[in-house]
């Protein structure tokens, strides 16, 4: 989800040069997450609104190439300026879909210790909420969400935690903290396909894999 315009985001400029070898084995203790984008599948809200109040019938979310949605969905500014406000409502973060087998990993990684994320939101208190609700058998305060209001400063509280991998959807977030010695495990979305250089992953079962799931 983006708020702001991130040009460069779509440069034909690489990413991110030396790739990032495949982690596996990681250790619960050593991983936080996203959530817009990699645990909520926010971005439908924004198509399905999209859809419904201004009538763009034929926006899918395959459609959405760009992080930077001003530059990929054919409507004025002040219309998406709109459906980005719509989406991150509370009433609409309550109706946020999961991604597919989410909530079943986040339950078996919170028998491990507390779950951290760390969302570039603004205000966390309806995204807590709904991640309360996916996880109804995670006890609330095993549910650790940081709200940065800038994906740039994850780094630091990311660092705080002391996790070294990171699942993120934002291509310029995995390069930054790339940069800084995290490894970030891209999670496959139409907006980030440029990011070659980054261990990629289609499927929370497929994270499921890179775990070290220990008795
Ligand atoms: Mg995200």
């Amino acid at each position: 989800m983006t708020t702001r315009m991130e040009s460069h985001i779509c440069s034909a400029a690489p990413i991110y040069e030396k790739p990032l070898e495949r982690p596996v084995g990681i250790r619960p203790r050593d991983i936080a997450f996203d959530i817009d984008g990699v645990v909520a599948d926010t971005m439908q809200v924004f198509v399905d609104l999209a859809r419904t109040r201004y009538g763009l019938t034929h926006l899918r979310k395959d459609h959405l190439i760009c992080y930077n949605l001003y530059q990929c969905v054919p409507a004025p500014a002040h219309v998406i300026d709109d459906l980005i406000c719509l989406t991150l409502d509370d009433d609409h973060t309550l109706r946020v879909p999961a991604m597919e087998g989410a909530a079943e990993v986040l339950t078996r990684l919170a028998g491990y210790g507390p779950l951290r994320f760390v969302t570039a939101r603004i205000w966390p208190e309806s995204i807590v909420r709904w991640l309360e609700g996916l996880l109804p058998e995670v006890p609330a305060g095993s549910i650790q969400v940081t709200a940065t209001g800038d994906p740039e400063v994850k780094h630091r509280v990311l660092k705080e935690m002391g996790v070294r991998y990171f699942v993120e959807d934002r291509l310029e977030t995995c390069r930054l903290l790339a940069q800084r010695g995290f490894v970030p495990i891209l999670f496959d979305q139409p907006w980030n396909q440029e990011g070659a250089s980054f261990p990629r992953i289609y499927s929370w079962s497929e994270l499921n894999d890179l775990l070290a799931w220990e008795d």
